[in-house]
């Protein structure tokens, strides 16, 4: 059983965590000599076959991080019908005739009904045009499509969730991932969780992964060979810290996981990539010297948990308006907000020994139908 502890959805407001800190301990981090970036394109994938780290469940049964500071509870319903696809087959928003507001979902007869149970329901998408609506944490997706199960250099992870979906911006990403990847070394992306076939929240795993535009990928290269339906669904990623520390482990984390993750955040339409706060300590200290290459760099955000997977969010597909978090901050991230980083997670790493009659986690709230944006609501009623 996974000692997972991180159930609490979090804003990625980086600016905003407080330091649990009152004095800063001083902590000696990386310890070994950081492997940066393998620059051969013939080099052999990492084999994590010796890591010491014990195994964990993953691709998605951790929790995530949400961007609910920005998300509003409801979607900008009248700009979401705007978008260039966006006009056939979804009816505008109606507004209140005696209020002027544009109608919600809190008029729905279901408004109080569980959003979780509701999404989780619906096995394939809505045959609407796409449309990403909402935020990563409060909205949805008409029209996504099916990652194929295989592709060249990606596998796909707990195929029975039926989390595979996603907007054709996030399958185009995972697309030339894994190409990047393969060049540096990696052999095959195992792909967690994306979204359920029309978005919304999920029951388990994830406060986010809700509009289409989220992938978790695991932290360990996948094998040459296809994986069998039984592996898919029982092997198990492996941690790339030590146990109970918030040190990368240095005989599993190796210069191709280095640049697995930066070829992750070589892309324009990442918006930000969330990782343990020691896999972006050590990409930091890999920078090139006169500091110039750190656009990558800042969409690295050190979070919680995200030690066996990094979770990509890509920025909101252009001209389908919807709810668009907010830049990371300024630079390249890799000063004060990261040590408090480094300094939380030593306190409380994510990566724990396990302990007989451990309390599992807590389940999740219930979602009511009501906090999603009006749109979602044609999204969980169109035909298949
Ligand atoms: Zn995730």
């Amino acid at each position: 059983m996974s000692s997972h502890s991180f159930q609490n959805h979090h804003s990625d407001g980086g600016s905003n965590w407080a330091p649990i800190l009152p004095t800063v301990l001083a902590l000696t981090f990386l310890s070994f000599v950081t492997p940066c970036f393998a620059d051969s394109t013939s080099s052999e994938p990492a084999n994590n076959a010796a890591s010491s780290a014990s195994s964990k469940k993953v691709g998605g049964t951790a929790a995530h991080a949400s961007d609910s500071a920005n998300a509003g509870s409801n979607a900008n319903a009248s700009g979401i019908n705007s978008g260039a696809d966006g006009s056939a087959g979804f009816q505008p928003a109606s507004k209140d005739s005696n209020s002027g507001k544009t109608a919600d979902a809190t008029s729905d007869p279901r408004a109080n009904e569980d959003a979780r149970k509701l999404f989780s329901s619906k096995k394939r998408p809505a045959s609407l045009p796409t449309l990403s609506i909402g935020s990563a944490s409060c909205g949805c997706i008409a029209g996504a499509k099916k990652l194929a199960l295989n592709g060249p250099y990606w596998q796909v992870m707990r195929p029975s969730r039926n989390r595979y979906y996603g907007h054709p911006s996030m399958l185009t990403y995972i697309e030339k991932f894994a190409k990047r990847a393969h060049d540096v070394g990696w052999e095959s992306l195992l792909i967690g969780d994306l979204n359920m076939p029309r978005g919304g929240p999920m029951p388990t795993g994830h406060a986010s992964h809700q509009r289409g535009t989220d992938v978790d990928i695991w932290l360990q290269p996948g094998p040459k060979k296809i994986l069998s339906t039984n592996d898919r669904e029982k092997l198990e990623a492996s941690s790339v810290l030590k146990l109970d520390s918030a040190e990368l482990d240095p005989k599993v984390w190796t210069a191709q996981h280095a640049a697995f993750v930066k070829a992750a955040a070589q892309d324009d339409n990442v918006a930000r990539i969330f990782v343990t706060p020691s896999i972006k300590k050590a990409l930091c200290s890999c920078k090139s010297a006169d500091g110039s290459d750190t656009a990558w760099l800042r969409r690295l955000r050190p979070w919680e948990g995200h030690d066996d997977h990094i979770h990509v969010r890509l920025i909101c597909p252009p001209a389908e308006k919807c709810v668009e978090q907010e830049p990371p901050p300024e630079g390249d991230g890799c000063g004060e907000e990261l040590d408090d980083w480094m300094n939380k997670t030593a306190l409380d790493p994510p990566h724990k020994s396990a302990h007989p009659g451990e309390v599992p986690d807590e389940p999740m709230k219930p979602f009511p139908l009501s906090k999603m944006p009006a749109e979602c609501i044609q999204v969980l009623d169109a035909k298949p």
